[in-house]
């Protein structure tokens, strides 16, 4: 066994429990969207190469157009953001790094920079990040932080990944990139996600462990997994952790429990794949980005619009 100091683990989680913001139905709610995620199939990609070059101005105009193609209004919103600035910096910098690709985008104190490098992968890029300004509504908290409205930051990710979806409809039928191109970028998005679902999982068993009074140690998660009414993608995942580690020194590293950042795109690729299936997607997809923009409504209440209009959410 590895000599993790399971002692840190346990003071880090200990700190970080009383900042648990979401509630027991919303944390039920995060487990079984993480084990969807888990029993998701990776995509079966037929070759590793894109099928074209993509420049960077005909993605622009692929991408007004199929804005277009749904509401004129989207259609509009993109044109200003593509050419928006803040500060004078442009919202959306295109900054090709050649050689191998690390991120395809970075977010900045202004904007963000996307790494454009030719590929059907960057149209996709553009206009996730796009979605995110549409909805985007910044404001300084107490100390003068900049921050974003609570409802945004859960429900963003499921908004551009829903904008992603569309545009892969939009692309293959006219013939513009490939199925397997398709593929080959929601493979990374599916991957991206079981890290995020397997993180917080195990968060999940180390917290309740903490909430039953016990100390973090191996027997006591041994214990607590035993009793839990876990199916066994909880078992599988749990002892992977056991084995490696990642997610615990990952924990120590950071100093802090970091499935926050997981949770938003737990939520994002379930739902909006659940949105994706229903009849009046491009409807849908407006209506849901439309009750994000709107600053009034809360997580909840979003929540229990959604489900409303899709029972199985
Ligand atoms: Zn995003």
């Amino acid at each position: 066994m590895s000599s993790i100091d399971l002692s840190s683990v346990n003071a880090i989680v200990t700190r970080d429990l009383v900042k648990e913001r979401i509630n027991t139905e919303k944390k039920y709610l995060l487990t079984g969207y993480s084990k969807m995620i888990l029993e998701m199939e990776e995509p079966f990609i037929i070759n590793d190469e894109w099928s074209r070059e993509i420049p960077l101005q005909e993605s622009l105009d692929i991408l007004y157009d199929f804005f277009n193609s749904i509401d004129s209004n989207l259609a509009n919103q993109f044109n200003n953001i593509i050419h928006g600035t803040c500060d004078n910096i442009p919202l959306i910098k295109f900054n090709y790094v050649e050689g191998d690709k690390v991120l395809n985008s970075v977010v900045t104190k202004y904007g963000v920079i996307i790494n454009y490098s030719n590929n059907p992968d960057d149209i996709f890029t553009i206009a996730h990040e796009v979605l995110h300004f549409m909805n985007l509504h910044l404001f300084y908290d107490d100390n003068d932080y900049i921050t974003e409205t609570r409802s945004r930051y859960i429900f963003g990710e499921a908004n551009s990944i829903l904008g992603e979806l569309l545009l892969k409809d939009y692309l293959i039928t006219n013939h513009l990139i490939t199925t397997n191109d398709f593929k080959k970028r929601y493979k990374v998005r599916i991957n991206n996600a079981k890290k995020c679902a397997k993180s917080f999982i195990i968060e999940k068993l180390l917290m309740e462990v903490r909430q039953s009074g016990m100390d973090i140690t191996y027997e006591h998660l041994l214990d607590k997994l035993a009793t839990l009414d876990t199916e066994s993608i909880d078992y599988q995942v749990f002892e992977e952790e056991l084995n490696t580690f990642d997610y615990m020194n990952k924990i120590i590293k950071h100093n802090h429990c970091n499935s926050n950042i997981a949770k938003k795109y737990i939520y994002g690729l379930v739902i909006a794949n659940k949105i994706y299936e229903s009849d009046n997607r491009h409807q849908e997809f407006i209506n849901f980005n439309n009750a994000i923009c709107n600053t009034n409504n809360t997580v909840d209440d979003i929540y229990t619009d959604l489900r409303l209009r899709f029972p199985h959410i």
